[in-house]
């Protein structure tokens, strides 16, 4: 299958055209990137035949797996029956529609919310930029326009245009570019291990956490907040698991003060949490939800927002053209191939399987990754998973940031056929939904070889 690629030639290209995303150009031409070249199931394979499972699921994405032919199908037909149209003036196409209405229909009414609409775009990031617009355009027709100030929280990753990476709170980001935007202020993240306090139980740092909010609102001027923004679970900044007591409290805050709820569920919806939505998951209610990433397993762009319906009623019956929009808004292909995937996770019942007893296969087997010398805090949350490295488990001593414990261990991953990602110190996981308690025995004894092996490195170097 790999005959026809010439490793050495592709790497050559690649260092002289390809600027990669989230890249060190310099150090990757030293190195020569991992040409990918084929997929099937949860494997990966290179062009030099190494099969590696993809833990990962692409970024976050590939939630059905590869190699569906069904969501191929769905593609081909719509590419010969209508490939493009836009939707800007006063046209709409047929895929577009029906998977609004899908989505409409999947999203589960929460009290005086519910989703009736959808907004498309072709990206997490572009969907975060929308709720921006849409968010300060709602209290402009209002009559507040005052309020602009949109809080998020450090070490969030809500993608990397503009807006978004000023959404996200990841420093190094804000450092390139002037970022953040105006009017876009953090809070602490709901990290018990790092920021929980001696003696403080996980729901007593929950609410403490939460408290933060509020905190922020009253310092900028609550008739000045417009939106909090977060994820369900923090993916990026490390598969961070809020405690159960951070988002009623959360939900609890934005009533008070009446600002609107953002959940970008980029990576926690399509069954990544064991629900269609991850706001299921903790119980709460937002205005707007993020989608991207598996809402087609990522086997083509498309991104939206799911307005729920105090805020597109405003938006509807005040009137006056929305002056944002993307001449992919509604790809009919990108829609098409969404409703394939939404079908397919139906009839496998995807979220259900996360939900039930796989969910808890994988919880369980995981969580024996806490008797391993290296590791603490491995938790599981449906298929996203975390743990930390741990240097001295007993004294509870953490590895140096020079030590670059997580990138041995993603080295180690990777030597072994295993796709992990590390965030510093902690190494995370979210595979496919489709795995089986044997694929989920496998990627075990793939993570417990890897952990070996960094274990072994760390001890020769004398760090571990
Ligand atoms: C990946 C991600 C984004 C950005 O999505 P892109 O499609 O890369 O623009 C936004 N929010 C969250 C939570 C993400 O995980």
């Amino acid at each position: 299958m790999n005959a026809s690629i010439d490793t050495a030639h592709i790497q050559a290209l690649d260092s002289a055209h390809f600027l990669h995303p989230f890249t060190d150009f310099k150090d990757l031409q030293g190195r020569g990137a991992r040409v990918i070249s084929h997929a099937d199931g949860i494997y990966v394979w290179d062009s030099e035949g190494h099969r590696i499972l993809d833990g990962m699921s692409g970024l976050w994405c590939v939630n059905a797996g590869y190699g569906r032919r069904e969501l191929a199908d769905a593609a081909h037909q719509q590419m010969m029956t209508l490939p493009y149209y836009n939707s800007f003036f006063q046209t709409t196409n047929v895929p577009a529609v029906q998977l609004a209405a899908k989505l409409a229909s999947l999203a589960p009414d929460v009290g005086d919310r519910s989703f009736q609409h959808v907004f498309y775009s072709s990206s997490g990031s572009e969907s975060n930029d929308s709720n921006v617009r849409m968010v300060r355009r709602y209290w402009d027709l209002l009559g507040q326009p005052q309020r602009k100030v949109i809080i998020s929280r450090l070490n969030a990753y809500h993608g990397s245009t503009m807006a978004g990476a000023s959404l996200g709170g990841m420093s190094g980001m804000h450092a390139q570019g002037d970022l953040p935007i105006p009017n876009i202020t953090h809070i602490g993240q709901p990290y018990f291990f790092e920021n929980g306090l001696p003696g403080e139980s996980a729901e007593e740092f929950g609410v403490r956490a939460a408290g933060w909010l509020e905190e922020k609102i009253l310092s900028v001027g609550p008739d000045k907040v417009a939106a909090f923004i977060a994820e369900p679970v923090q993916g990026a900044g490390g598969v961070i698991i809020p405690p159960d007591s951070y988002w009623p409290e959360i939900q609890r805050i934005v009533d008070k003060y009446g600002i609107l709820l953002i959940s970008d569920e980029v990576i926690c919806a399509f069954g990544r949490l064991g629900h269609w939505f991850g706001y299921e998951k903790f119980g709460y209610k937002p205005d707007l939800v993020t989608f991207a990433k598996a809402i087609t397993s990522g086997y083509i762009p498309l991104g939206g927002v799911m307005v729920g319906n105090r805020v597109a009623k405003v938006l509807i019956e005040q009137g006056g053209e929305f002056n944002h929009g993307y001449t992919y808004s509604g790809h009919p292909v990108a829609c098409a191939v969404g409703l394939a995937n939404v079908a397919l996770m139906e009839r496998e019942q995807l979220p259900q399987r996360v939900h039930g007893d796989i969910g808890a296969y994988f919880a369980q087997r995981f969580a024996e990754l806490n008797e391993h010398p290296l590791v603490t805090a491995a938790e599981t949350c449906g298929f996203v998973a975390g743990m930390v490295l741990i240097k001295d488990k007993r004294a509870g001593t953490r590895f140096a940031e020079q030590d670059a414990v997580g990138m041995v261990c993603r080295a180690h991953c990777f030597g072994s056929g295993l796709v992990m990602r590390a965030v510093g110190d902690r190494m995370i996981i979210a595979p496919p939904l489709t795995m089986s308690r044997a694929d989920i025995d496998e990627m075990m004894r793939l993570i417990y070889l890897a952990l070996d092996l960094t274990h072994a490195e760390l001890r020769a170097k004398g760090l571990a």
